[in-house]
């Protein structure tokens, strides 16, 4: 963001900070434990949240067990059975939401709170396909969050607290970090444009916070790339607070929305 010069998503203020293994699954920060505590407050022990797909009842405590949790393709087989499952939203939450506490408040497709089962599962359809027909997928949900984001925007007025959830940069990122960083840049720009896009659309003097849970990183032994470690962050507004943690969000949200 920093080298592109990507001044619509960097803003006035930003940084980054390591990511805890709490937030951690098959040795990498994961999204959706991630979202969960940025909504909630609350470290992922608490929230509970430790995937994107959940089954219901037995078998999701089942998947857990220590000679279950390690096989690998366990979804396709279940998925086969007939056996579906949904990722994690408001329903799964043991704890309250910023959703529920900041009114009125507007949410499109926020992990952990109303994420789109059918965009995962679309995804993961065509995930043992050829790379293309994965990212046209990936463009093409892109475009559909886009479209609601802008529609919630003009159809909501009043709220004091919006959020919305792009997943782009990650699934261009693993496929194309190390074989073709042109096509990186381009999923990069839309979003640095989307976001000036979004800046001009919210009322002025609207506090307008970017989060990303990880970054991208290439590796030697795989062509798919790999999460960093850190997170980043930044914000129109002048100000010495920085957070730390995905916790930190929360608390400084409700002060901004008093
Ligand atoms: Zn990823």
């Amino acid at each position: 963001v920093k080298k592109w010069r990507l001044k619509n998503l960097l803003q006035r203020r930003y940084g980054t900070f390591e990511v805890g293994r709490e937030y951690f699954y098959r040795e990498e920060p994961y999204s959706p434990i991630i979202w969960t505590s940025v909504i909630t407050g609350r470290k992922p022990e608490e929230h509970g949240i430790r995937a994107w797909w959940l089954y219901g009842g037995i078998l999701e405590r089942i998947r857990w067990w220590p000679i279950i949790r390690h096989i690998k393709g366990k979804r396709r087989i279940l998925w086969r059975l007939g056996l579906k499952a949904h990722v994690p939203n408001r329903g799964d939450l043991r704890c309250e939401t910023i959703f529920d506490v900041v009114k009125p408040s507007v949410a499109v497709y926020v992990p952990g709170y109303n994420e789109s089962t059918e965009f995962h599962e679309r995804l993961f359809k065509v995930s043992g396909w050829n790379v293309d027909r994965y990212i046209r997928e990936a463009w093409r949900i892109h475009e559909e969050r886009k479209r609601a984001t802008l529609r919630a925007l003009e159809e909501n007025r009043n709220w004091k607290l919006f959020m919305a959830y792009f997943d782009l940069a990650d699934h261009v990122g693993h496929t194309y970090i190390k074989r073709n960083r042109l096509r990186v840049l381009r999923a990069y720009l839309e979003l640095n444009s989307l976001a000036g896009r979004l800046q001009e659309l919210v009322p002025p003097g609207t506090i307008f916070l970017i989060i990303s849970d990880h970054g991208m990183r290439a590796v030697e032994d795989d062509v798919a790339g790999r999460h960093t470690t850190y997170a980043f962050w930044s914000l129109n507004l002048d100000t010495d607070w920085e957070p730390r943690d995905f916790t930190d969000f929360y608390p400084k949200i409700l002060e901004w929305t008093r």
